[in-house]
């Protein structure tokens, strides 16, 4: 790994959000404070300087900025207002930016336009795709008046729906994955003084599947509030995988003639995942505009259009579920268009590049730490095993 200095790369970093630590006097509070941060993975100072000196490098290979749980415990530590809470958000976002293949994501994460513009463009193409599908796809092709006008129920857009929802989330599995090829070849290839066995890999998938469920480090941070925010975090993941189960198995119960009960199950987990994605992200918007606690101090646009894009889903999938009990078809089906035309966009757009891309690097970055932290252990406790056969036979 090269430690050369790249001259730009805080220039660089600083299209992503604020990284201003002018103010920093090095005390080291901030890393003292953070329960998060350990002996092997020691944060916020060392990657914040890792960024000052321009060590592009260095910081690629870094998981750290990946660690923090993003609690502002330091920010509110530091005797300086350096923020540094906000510079390892700021870093997460160039990571992103580093890690993907397209190079869509420093588009989209340097640039609010860029932003709103992509996920405007892939709405306004699902919308199309709608529109299409029905004038010409559909085995009874429709003029664009017949489409406005006519009471369609949901049910005549399978398989098709079906297809194209599994098509969707498709795509940012392939390009997520190659992005973790990327982040495992940059993080992992600073060990390349220690060869680490497959079956590290393997034992360690458990924590990966651990903190992608449990999310159990943010409960560590030290303020009363992360215990709540624990409980949001959980609720929002515990939805957008109900969300996911629904969508993938069960989507014909949303587009059925069939009128369920108020007692059916399907209503109920219906309602449980559209209560939490709107309780969820009101909550955070309320935080964001109060700014009275630290994690909502400052916001970046994107920290706002996510919880904003979910917020919309729900509502949206609401509506639909509302007027097609009320048997207005038509309204229905048009809603039914609008909610595509904003679902997708938040799976294509935000998932891969965006903001919500953290759901799957901060698993894997915990994940590659714990791999990396037994490789190590065990390469210490081999050199612990052979120094007294060296000691004899050097004294030999
Ligand atoms: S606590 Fe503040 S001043 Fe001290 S090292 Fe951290 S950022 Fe710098
Ligand atoms: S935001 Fe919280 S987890 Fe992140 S470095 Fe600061 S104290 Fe540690």
């Amino acid at each position: 790994m090269s430690t050369r200095a790249i001259p730009g790369l805080l220039q660089e970093i600083r299209r992503y959000g604020r990284f201003d630590v002018s103010a920093c006097l090095n005390c080291g509070s901030c890393t003292i404070v953070c329960n998060l941060s350990t002996d092997a993975a020691s944060f916020p100072r060392r990657p914040i300087r890792r960024a000052l000196l321009g060590l592009k490098d260095s910081l690629r290979a870094s998981l750290e900025p990946w660690l923090c749980h993003d609690c502002g415990d330091c920010s509110i530590t530091c005797p300086r207002q350096a923020e540094p809470r906000e510079s390892m958000m700021t870093l997460r976002r160039y990571l992103v930016a580093q890690y993907d293949v397209t190079g869509l994501a420093s588009k989209i994460l340097a640039s609010t336009a860029g932003e709103i513009i992509a996920l405007s463009v892939v709405g306004l193409f699902v919308f199309a795709l709608v529109l299409f599908y029905h004038l010409v796809y559909k085995e009874i092709p429709m003029s664009v008046s017949e489409f406005v006008t006519t009471p369609l129920g949901l049910e005549h857009m399978f398989p098709t729906i079906t297809y194209f929802t599994m098509v969707v989330f498709l795509i940012p599995l392939v390009l997520l994955t190659l992005n973790i090829l990327r982040m495992h070849r940059w993080t992992m290839r600073s060990m390349e003084s220690v060869k680490i066995p497959f079956r590290l890999y393997l034992s360690e998938a458990r924590s990966l599947l651990l903190h992608a469920v449990s999310h159990q480090n943010i409960r560590k941070c030290l303020q009363e509030i992360h215990r709540r925010r624990w409980t949001k975090h959980w609720l929002l993941g515990l939805a957008v995988s109900l969300m996911l189960v629904i969508k993938f198995f069960f989507l014909d119960w949303f587009q059925t003639d069939e009128i369920y009960p108020l007692y059916h199950p399907q209503r109920w987990l219906g309602y449980l995942v559209a209560a939490i994605l709107i309780y969820v992200p009101v909550d955070i918007l309320i935080g964001r505009i109060k700014k009275q606690e630290e994690i909502y101090k400052f916001s970046e646009p994107s920290d706002v259009i996510l919880p904003v894009m979910f917020l919309l889903v729900a509502v949206s999938g609401l509506a639909v579920h509302v007027f097609r009990y009320l048997e207005f078809a038509l309204t229905a089906h048009l809603l039914y268009a609008v909610h595509l035309a904003i679902a997708v966009p938040l799976v294509l757009i935000e998932l891969p590049f965006g903001k919500w891309s953290h759901v799957v690097y901060r698993p894997m970055a915990l994940y590659f730490q714990a791999v990396k932290e037994r490789a190590l252990k065990e390469v210490e406790a081999q050199v612990e095993r052979e120094l007294p056969e060296r000691a004899v036979a050097i004294g030999a």
